[in-house]
């Protein structure tokens, strides 16, 4: 897939909200990260150094095909071509010290391998609210997210979305991610899964 642009939706799990110290409100929180970001299952991910902890957030991620603007809810789910899991990685004291200053996230979110992303499998109309998967860090369960839990679901992520941008093939999301985010250090062994999605794994150098 030619991955064109990557939106990531912040804040979509209620549990997660909280557990950053954040309240759980009506806020659609968006931000992008360019597609140089991306690193593909098996390899090896270097993280950054020296700039504070880095954080893994388990996401379930969606490809677009078709798109267009104003796309309404009830169509959003016709405009999915694939799916699959990643991680958005966040270097998390930096994104705190940004979010003081009200600055935007990039240093903290958009920095090389910054998103992990599983291969693709093609998506068959199952219900995307109703998904489980789990991210392990050395065997450890870190992550277990019920799609349920989303405050924003995937429809509706992509008709608000496409109010803003005239989505296009190639257009991924990073749907947001569940309560138990955490540091990740080097000699790391990751595991990203999902029954029906696929089994994805990294190494942190
Ligand atoms: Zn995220």
């Amino acid at each position: 897939m030619n991955v064109k642009r990557i939106f990531c939706i912040g804040r979509n799990y209620a549990e997660h909200i909280k557990e950053l110290g954040n309240t759980p409100d009506e806020a659609f929180v968006l931000f992008m990260k360019p597609p140089s970001c991306l690193v593909p299952p098996g390899k090896t991910l270097t993280l950054p150094r020296g700039r504070g902890g880095v954080h893994h957030e388990a996401e379930l991620v969606v490809a677009l095909t078709g798109g267009g603007a104003d796309i309404p809810e009830a169509e959003a789910l016709s405009h999915i071509s694939h799916i699959t899991l990643g991680l958005d990685l966040t270097l998390r004291d930096l994104q705190s010290e940004l979010k003081k200053k009200s600055w935007p996230w990039e240093l903290a979110k958009a920095f090389d391998q910054a998103a992990p992303l599983g291969d693709w499998t093609p998506y068959r109309q199952q219900d995307l609210q109703a998904l489980e998967f789990t991210f392990h860090v050395n065997g450890t369960l870190r992550q277990h997210a019920k799609t349920s839990d989303m405050l924003f679901s995937v429809a509706r992520q992509i008709h608000i979305l496409s109010r803003t941008w005239a989505l296009q093939d190639g257009d991924i999301i990073y749907t947001g991610t569940p309560s138990g985010v955490g540091p990740l250090v080097a000699g790391d062994r990751l595991l990203l899964e999902s029954t029906g999605i696929g089994r994805f794994e990294w190494n942190c150098a």
